[in-house]
Formats: C-alpha cells, structure tokens, sequence
C-alpha cells in the first residue's frame, strides 16, 4: 500500500487513495494530510476567510428525520417562526458587522404561505441591504431544504443565490436507514440539479459517524461530490440529540467521539484536496464537540465560518442536536473573538464580499464567455467583483 506522502504527492486521487486518506491515525500522516489540504486551500482560493451571517429563521419542520432534533414528531420544543422584520433586523446586523452575506435556515416546510414569507423576506433583505460597498446588496444563501422548482426558481428571482441541500448520505442504503419512508434519496439529487439548472450556486454535504457509516461511505460521499460538481460543501459530524429515534445509539457516539471529530477534520481536508476550489464551511457541530472545533476546520482546509446570528431567545428552540452552543448572549463579544482566532491561525477575514467561490466564480466567468462569444464580441469582463457573480449566471450583460 503507498504511504500516505506517496498518495499526497499524486496528481488525481482515486477511491482507494481517498479510503486511505481518511483512515489515517498517526499524528505524522494526520498533520500531513492536513498541511497538504491547508496548502491547497491557500493556493487555490487565498487566505480569506468568509463569513455568513446564520439565520435559523423558523423550526417548523413537515419532515421526520431520525437524527434531527426539530423533526415533525419532537413534541418537546416549543415552535417558533421569526417575523419578517426579525429576520431583515438580524441579516441587516451581519451586513453592519462587514459579513458581506447571510445564511437563511430552517426546517422543511413547502405550503404556500411559507413559499409567499420567504420569497418576501428575501426581497426585504436585497433592498435593506444596498450600499456603497454592497451594490448588489447582501449574498444570500438559503437552506430550506426540498422544494417545488416553482419555489426555487422565485427564491431565486427574488436575489437568493446560493444553496445548500446536505444530502447527509450519498449512499441511498444509509439514506434510508437515517430517513422514513417517505423521504426519498432520488428527490434530493432531483433538487440539486434543479438548483444548478436554475442559476443557483449549489452546496451539499453528509453528516460524519452516522451509526453504521464506514470509511468507504466516506470516500463515496467525497466522490458523490465531485461528480455533482458543487460549489460549496457543509458537512459536520453526527451528534445525538436526546429525543429522537436515534438516540438509541448514544453509547455508540460516546465511545466513538474523538474518531467522529478527527474523521470530520480529515473529511474537510480530503475535500479540500479532491475539490480544491470550493468553498468548505466548518461547522457549529464541530464546535459542539470542541471548543475549538471551527478554528480547527479551518485548519483542514475550511474557509467559510456561519456565526449563528438568531435572536437569543429562539436559539435554544433550534437545537438540531445535543450540546449546541447557544453561544454567547452578546454577539458583538463573540464577533471579536472570533476574529481574534481566526488572525492567529494566519488567516484573513474577507469584509463587504458575498464571498462566492472560486468555483462558482470561474463557472459564471465560462458561462459569461460562452454567452457573448454566441451573440457578439468578448468585452473585457468585470466580473472580477465577486457581487456580479449572480448577475453573470444569468447572462445579462456587465453594467
Ligand atoms: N431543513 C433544512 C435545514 C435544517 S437542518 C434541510 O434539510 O436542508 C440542517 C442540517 O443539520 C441538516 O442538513 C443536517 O445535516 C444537520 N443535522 C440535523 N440533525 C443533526 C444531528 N443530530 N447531528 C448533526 N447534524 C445534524
């Protein structure tokens, strides 16, 4: 078997490459992989990191995942949707703060009314939010889970432009261990190409240490990745949540705690190395796990940090899994703490920026020239501003 430098000196891994990768255990092999990955990142998309502005605007939720804590049949949290002005209030905070974007949450839920809200709250959000250094107004991500394309398509118009839809197993046999019945695998794959159809920029990601979950699932899930071509990538590692079916498995998560975590930093560094210039955010479930678990994802090649920016009172309403941090009362003191860590690890802050990534950028950039190549001369491109990025995906010409 090659040894793990031998395997990170190669141009293109292969399935039994990355199987290695992410089953290595020696500290040497550990912080050789990470450094690898940490290069890759600094090579192909800078030392910026980028920060969303989290919103986890409503937990009612239409489905019953068996690991997630605001599924339908939780009885014991209490309900909450935030008002519009809650919701442009908080995303108008991130803009203030110089996040530059936001990330819009929350459970799944397809009525109409809640379609009409969020198609709503986004256009709130655009207008609220233009500026001198914003032209375009606030980035905004969703993640609303499976939707009618109808829907994506007017969150799309109404200025959303990027998504994520985890697809929390790419294997469809461990889907549907961790799903009921009635949610189906194929419809989340529908969703992600419908996304891509539509202009968004597409993210997706697995939960790590699903009960049963192997090493190869793993590689699968980095491989699944590439072959949908995603621009952003979310994943964190499984943690139980008390009332849930799941919560069957709390030894097995016990016993397995520091593997899940350091497999979830190998995950983030082997899609670093694999996906090079995508954007890879570490997640809040890191951090429940260690306090300094975001910073060490960025560490393995993370470059996206979502600070949670709900309204206090709702935020322990919102727990997807045990152990969440609420974090601190006072935003602003987490704010600069944050940063704080952030410039000791050598790393940027990016401000005023939607923070798309690379890419995104370059696919907007070749979807642009393909574009004008058909129907007149190749103009120099502005596209250079990463806030035209949208703008571009949907052919308009530059201003
Ligand atoms: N309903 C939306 C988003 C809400 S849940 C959607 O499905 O896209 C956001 C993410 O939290 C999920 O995608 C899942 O991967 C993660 N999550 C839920 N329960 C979790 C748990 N117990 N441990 C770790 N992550 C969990």
């Amino acid at each position: 078997m090659p040894t793990i430098d031998a395997i990170l000196q190669k141009r293109e891994l292969d399935r039994d490459d990355i199987i290695a990768l992410l089953g290595a255990s020696a500290s040497a092999d550990v912080e050789l992989i990470r450094s690898s990955a940490e290069k890759v990142l600094i090579d192909e998309c800078g030392d910026a990191v980028y920060y969303r502005g989290l919103v986890e605007f409503s937990n009612y939720c239409a489905y019953d995942c068996h690991y997630c804590g605001i599924r339908k049949s939780n009885a014991d949290i209490k309900r909450y949707t935030l008002s519009k002005d809650d919701i442009v209030a908080a995303a108008k905070w991130s803009i203030r703060q110089g996040y530059g974007s936001v990330v819009l949450q929350s459970g799944e839920r397809r009525d109409p009314e809640f379609v009409d809200f969020l198609e709503d709250v986004i256009a709130e959000i655009k207008s609220a939010t233009v500026s001198e250094k914003l032209p375009n107004g606030a980035g905004i991500t969703l993640s609303v889970g499976e939707q009618e394309p109808q829907s994506y398509e007017r969150f799309y118009k109404a200025g959303a432009h990027r998504y994520l839809l985890r697809i929390e197993a790419s294997d469809p046999n461990l889907f549907a261990l961790i799903h009921p019945q009635n949610q189906s695998w194929q419809n989340r794959i529908d969703c992600l190409k419908t996304l891509r159809q539509i202009g968004f920029q597409v993210g997706t990601g697995v939960m790590i240490g699903i009960p049963g979950q192997t090493v190869s699932n793993l590689a699968d899930d980095v491989l699944f990745f590439r072959g949908m071509d995603v621009d952003m990538i979310g994943m964190g590692p499984y943690i139980v949540h008390r009332s849930t079916p799941m919560n069957i498995h709390a030894d097995y998560y016990d016993q397995h705690k520091d593997k899940i975590f350091q497999t979830a930093l190998l995950m983030i560094a082997v899609c670093r190395l694999v996906l090079k210039n995508v954007n890879i955010a570490s997640t809040t479930a890191l951090q429940a796990m260690r306090d300094d678990g975001r910073e060490l994802g960025l560490r393995y090649g993370a470059n996206v940090i979502m600070p949670q920016t709900t309204p206090v009172d709702v935020r322990r309403d919102y727990l997807l899994y045990d152990g969440k941090p609420y974090m601190s009362d006072d935003a602003r003191l987490y704010h600069s703490d944050l940063e704080k860590k952030i410039k000791s690890i050598g790393r940027k802050i990016t401000v005023d920026d939607w923070g798309d990534s690379k890419k995104a950028v370059l696919r907007s950039q070749a979807s642009y020239q393909c574009l004008t190549l058909k129907s007149k001369p190749l103009k120099s491109l502005k596209s250079k501003s990463l806030k035209s990025n949208s703008f571009l995906v949907t052919g308009a010409p530059p201003p």
